[in-house]
This record gives structure tokens, sequence and C-alpha cells, in this order.
């Protein structure tokens, strides 16, 4: 049985992730929104107050990763890291999504070394923070189409290709690149590297002007015969043509509920902003009488919220089932697809409530609806994630449906 109400222990966290929200990230939630680029020093406090709290286990507000390897021996349901890290990620986004992806150490190539390092691997990359790498000038939804290389070069492998769109590509100490190391043998040869800053041969190009997470820096990498120690591929260096992609794929599922619990946050803000704005403009939102018997606004506001919830609850189900062991790959794609989609409609329809006001810099709708966007095209699209759920629920390979 899952209960999907948030459990007790966690009010701790959650409180903690609110008052840094409130009080941090949104007080300079529009001055990093206009100074694209300018890393927000004030972030550097609160990194290390969530390198205390992931570090005591109980996982904080950012990409820890979960492991899933190794004995599990607590008994009946476990409220774990991946919950924790789902509920802390929805208040720091209530504050700011993109100032949370510039948070240090709390990238999703960490929370790629968090799920498939080593013991050994995430002893040394302790304290590093890890941007993620997949996609590329000729490849973004159809990852297996990866062509950056890593060849085995004695003690090393020597990786060649250009990287786009990589979150904290420039402001991250390290980042985690996917690289085949056959291009002949498929998806089961593309493999993840952890690649330092500063090795010879790694390039940061540029970084991007965006629409939205405007505070959050996206770059263009390039590898030209960089040397990374073998010691640095994340899991193992086989090519195990019959469990394919399964290695790499992996960190999709803890990062899948992550990204949707950033929607999530995102959406909390927009309703909860139209909601004063509706209030002030002398409607009220009233759930003891059907919506079509309610002013037009209102009823609009109640079927935001609607979407909010099963968006909200999906998630929620998702970083459950990561933190009981269970398979959660459809669950992560529901979640995903459904507070991608959802973030999206209900900032804009926010904006469209709040009248002018929602349109103009004087509140932060128009900035919300302008980061929304990205939390249904990144860590998998929405057409991306409807697929996966599409062949999970008719038993169909990537293969048979594509
Ligand atoms: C701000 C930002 C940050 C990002 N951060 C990162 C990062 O940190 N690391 C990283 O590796 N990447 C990152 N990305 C890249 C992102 O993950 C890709 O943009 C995304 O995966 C889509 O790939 P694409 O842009 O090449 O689109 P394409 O794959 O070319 O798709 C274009 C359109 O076609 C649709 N489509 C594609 N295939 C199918 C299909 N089979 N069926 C139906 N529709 C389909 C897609 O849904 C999309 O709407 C980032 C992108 C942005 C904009």
């Amino acid at each position: 049985m899952i209960n999907l109400e948030v459990p007790k222990k966690a009010g701790a966290l959650i409180n903690q992730a609110y008052q840094a929200a409130a009080e941090v990230f949104r007080p300079i939630s529009r001055k990093y929104d206009r100074a694209e680029h300018t890393y927000p020093a004030e972030l550097d406090m609160f990194a290390a107050l969530l390198d205390g709290l992931n570090s005591s286990g109980e996982g904080g507000a950012g990409a820890a990763g979960v492991r899933r390897s190794g004995a599990d021996t607590a008994k009946g349901n476990r409220n774990g890291a991946n919950l924790n890290v789902v509920l802390g990620t929805i208040e720091m986004c209530w504050g700011d999504v993109g100032l949370l992806l510039s948070m240090p150490r709390q990238g999703l190539g960490n929370a790629a070394i968090g799920s498939v390092a080593t013991d050994e691997q995430l002893e040394r990359f302790s304290g590093l923070w890890a941007a993620m790498a997949i996609t590329e000038p000729g490849c973004g939804s159809d990852s297996a189409a990866i062509t950056t290389t890593a060849v085995e070069d004695g003690e090393d492998y020597i990786l060649n290709g250009e990287k786009i769109f990589v979150t904290s590509g420039q402001r991250a100490d390290a980042v985690v690149v996917w690289a085949t190391l056959d291009k002949s043998k498929g998806r089961a040869a593309i493999k993840s590297f952890v690649v330092e800053k500063g090795t010879p041969g790694f390039e940061v190009v540029r970084v991007e002007h965006k629409l939205g997470i405007r505070a959050s820096d996206t770059a263009v990498l390039r590898f030209e015969n960089c040397r990374v120690p073998r010691e640095n591929l994340l899991g193992t260096p086989e090519i195990d043509t019959a469990k394919g992609f399964a290695g790499v794929m992996q960190t999709f599922d803890n990062t899948r509920p992550l990204v949707a619990a950033m929607a999530i946050g995102v959406a909390r803000a927009a309703l909860e902003e139209t909601r004063t704005i509706l209030s002030s403009a002398g409607v009220t939102i009233d759930y003891d009488r059907p919506s079509v018997t309610q002013h037009a606004a209102a009823a609009a506001f109640l079927q935001l919220e609607a979407d909010y919830e099963a968006a909200y609850l999906l998630t929620l189900e998702s970083a459950w089932m990561a933190d009981n062991r269970q398979p959660n790959s459809l669950q992560a794609s529901m979640a995903k697809a459904k507070a991608g989609r959802s973030v999206v409609e209900i900032t804009l329809k926010c904006v469209e409530l709040a009248g002018v006001f929602g349109y103009t810099e004087e509140s932060l709708l128009e900035k919300w609806a302008r980061d929304a966007k990205i939390l249904d095209i990144f860590e998998g699209t929405q057409q991306i994630q409807q697929l996966i759920v599409a062949r999970r629920v008719l038993g169909k390979t990537s293969a048979q449906l594509k």
C-alpha cells in the first residue's frame, strides 16, 4: 500500500528548504534572471547547508542520486533519500528553479555518480560538482545515436566529440560525459566518464542565451584527444549487448522524478501568486461548489489545481518506488510527462488570469512561464516520456515502438 501523505519526519527538511527558498532564492530571483551568466555568489552558503543534509544520508534538495545495489535490510515501507530530495526540490523550485540548477554539487552529473559509481569512485568524487553531458549536435532525444568516442589507450580512455546544452557545463568542477566505446556495438557500448575541469583537451566553447532558467549556465563543450583515467568510467567497462543501455539509463529513473519535482515547485509558486491576485480582485475559489457554478477565473483555477495535484502525486509515487527498490521507469516517465506538461500550461494560464500584471516584470509570473518550458524538455521531452510510457504499457521494446 502506498500512502502518499508526506511523511512526518520529512517536515524539518521541507521547512528548511522552504525557508531557504523564501529568504534567499526569491529575493534574488529577478536579479539573476536579468544578470544572465553571472554566478549567484549567494548560493555558496546554501551549497554548504545542502552538503550537510546529503552527508547525513537523509538527502537534501538537490541531486544526490540513489544507490540501488547492496543489501537493504529495512523492513516495510521506506521513505528515503529519493522522496526527501523530491520534497526538498519542490520547495527550492517554488523559490527559483534556475537558482536550484545553479547550486554547487547538486548537478545531474552528481545524480549519475550517486546512482551508478562504485564505492571507491563515490569516495574519490565526493565534493565534486558534476554536470551531465549527453546531448550532441546530432543527437538529442535518441541518446543511442551518440557519436562522442572513448578509445582505450593503456591506462586511459581518449575522448573525442562535442556536447551541447550542458547545464552547469561552465561552472561545474567536472562533467559526466556519455561516449561510445564502439559505435558498431550500438547502445550497449555507451558508457559514462567523469571528466574533470582542467583535463587537457577539454574546452568550454561557449554559454547559451536562453528563454528561461537564465540563472543557470548552459554550455557547449568540446573534447579533443582528452585523456581520462580508466578509473573514471562509471559502472562496468564490459559491453553487454544483452543488458544494452541499462547502466547509463538507470540514472534517468532517479533524475526524472527530480525534474518533475522542479516543475511542481514552479507550478505551485504560480498558483499561489495567482490565488492572491484573484482574491484581491474579489474572485473566491470555493471547494464546496461545482466549478461550473463559479466565476470563470475560479473554475479555470480549479482545473489547474487538479493537474497540479495529479502531477504531485505521480512524482511522489515514482520517488517512493525508487526508495523501496521497485522498478520505477514507467512511473518516473509518467510523473515527468504530467508535471512537465502541467507546469507549462499552469504558468501560462496564470499569466493570463493575472492580466497585465502577469505579463509585466512587476510579478514573477512571466518569469515562471519562461522557466517552465525547459522542464518539459530536458531529461527527455514530453513526447519521449509518452513513448516510454506507451512501450511499458504495451510491452513493446524500443525497436518495436519508435
Ligand atoms: C536549457 C537546456 C538545458 C539542458 N541541459 C542538458 C544537460 O544538462 N545535459 C544534456 O545532455 N542535455 C541537456 N539539454 C538537452 C536536452 O536534454 C535536449 O534538448 C532534449 O533531450 C531534446 O533533444 P533535442 O533538443 O536534440 O531535440 P530532438 O531530439 O531533435 O527532438 C525535437 C522534437 O522532436 C520530438 N521527437 C524526437 N523524437 C521523437 C519520437 N521518437 N517520437 C515523437 N517525437 C519525437 C521531441 O520530443 C522534440 O519535440 C538541455 C537543453 C536545454 C534547452
